[in-house]
């Protein structure tokens, strides 16, 4: 023992020493319209069904489950090929607890000391954690003023940083954005020609909200076929009405599928979340119904905006593919987040100064929202 006391009780990795955990409030009030969950909940049939197949599931946890996981991966598979008309097989499938594990497994798998990770600003903020807790370095290129992608910018910026895991998000977060096809190819046609330990990079597009995109919006499920180092990852959190269930997935090449296997935990999607994730797909029908009403809300919850004026001035609203909508631009925009709140409604304050970002609920939950907004701002 010495007498000197060390400034931490623990041995905290030093970059981490400022840190906090990431998560937008979870504050217990009426309207919750924070983070894009779905607004309607599961109906007495789905429960009813996902608890008889948690019980089935309940009579052998004394054994590990599946660590393969190969039955929900071929319902993934089966769900895809409907919702995108791609042919997948279970091969081409990866699942873990939210998508959020699954980018954790690309960034175990592909990143690492001495690479980077490449992304477009302003997007989900959780990425530069992923790169942060691999050691793996990050940068950011700039999405233009109607946060778009300029193609050249991005085969550019790939060119000079030479990632090995470039990030697309598509629709974008917190923008809505969907990416345009062109730039897709672009993204890949560069990545194609990066070398890091004589491989090209690989190109992730997080379609968390692919379902909420707009007629005639592709999915970049489309060129899986063509391009082996294309990851597409999805989750049952946003459309699918079913955060709570923890169950994100990724279509990719059977090869890279491989590689994110290499660095998984042993059985890490436990029977329960197997049984329960099963249940609610052969419910698929019934939980993405509501989808059109909610792609619908969002529209014109678009118009409305646009259709609001702060001191003589139309407000500014990005295109959604999302069920989200990103407004401004305020002058204070943290006294519009606490004053929406204050009238109990909980919207999210994320992404460059001025915006704010709500996500599209219940008709009588946007009422309320619309109503306390122009309380709250003067629109
Ligand atoms: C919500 C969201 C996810 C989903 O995360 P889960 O871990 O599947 O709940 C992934 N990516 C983005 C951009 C999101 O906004």
């Amino acid at each position: 023992m010495t007498d000197s006391q060390p400034a931490w009780p623990v041995p905290l990795r030093p970059e981490l020493r400022s840190e906090r955990p990431y998560g937008a409030p979870q504050l217990d009030v009426p309207i919750l319209l924070n983070v894009n969950e779905n607004p309607y909940q599961p109906s007495a049939d789905v429960v009813s069904d996902i608890a008889a197949a948690v019980a089935a599931a309940a009579t052998t946890l004394n054994r590990y489950p599946d660590r393969d996981f190969l039955a929900l991966r071929a319902d993934l598979a089966g769900y895809l090929r409907a919702e995108s008309g791609v042919d997948l097989a279970a091969q081409n499938m990866w699942a873990a607890n939210g998508s959020n594990e699954v980018m954790a497994h690309i960034f175990g798998a592909f990143g690492g000391p001495g690479r980077t990770a490449l992304s477009f600003a302003p997007t989900y903020s959780m990425y530069a954690e992923y790169a942060r807790d691999s050691h793996t370095d990050w940068m950011v290129g700039q999405r233009d003023g109607s946060f778009a992608i300029d193609p050249a910018v991005a085969a550019r910026t790939i060119t000079d940083v030479q990632p090995s895991i470039i990030l697309l998000t598509s629709p974008n977060n917190p923008t809505g954005t969907a990416l345009e096809p062109e730039v897709l190819r672009a993204v890949l046609a560069a990545a194609a020609k990066v070398r890091v330990d004589d491989a090209p990079a690989v190109v992730v597009v997080d379609e968390a909200y692919a379902e909420f995109r707009r007629e005639g919006v592709p999915s970049a499920l489309e060129l899986l076929g063509d391009y082996p180092n294309l990851i597409v990852t999805r989750t049952m959190s946003k459309a699918f009405a079913a955060a709570g269930l923890r169950l994100g997935y990724a279509a990719a090449d059977p090869r890279v599928v491989d590689c994110l296997q290499i660095v998984r935990l042993p059985y890490h999607l436990s029977a329960i979340t197997q049984a329960a994730a099963r249940a609610a797909l052969r419910h698929q029908s019934e939980l993405l119904s509501k989808v059109a009403d909610l792609r619908a809300e969002r529209d014109a919850l678009v118009s409305w905006l646009r259709g609001r004026r702060l001191d003589g001035k139309p407000l500014t609203v990005a295109d959604s593919d999302a069920n989200f909508v990103y407004f401004g631009l305020f002058p204070d925009r943290h006294a519009v987040w606490q004053g929406l709140l204050d009238r109990g409604v909980l919207i999210r304050e994320v992404g460059p100064d001025g915006w704010l970002r709500v996500s599209v609920g219940t008709p009588a939950e946007t009422e309320a929202f619309k109503q306390a907004l122009i309380e709250v701002a003067g629109i």
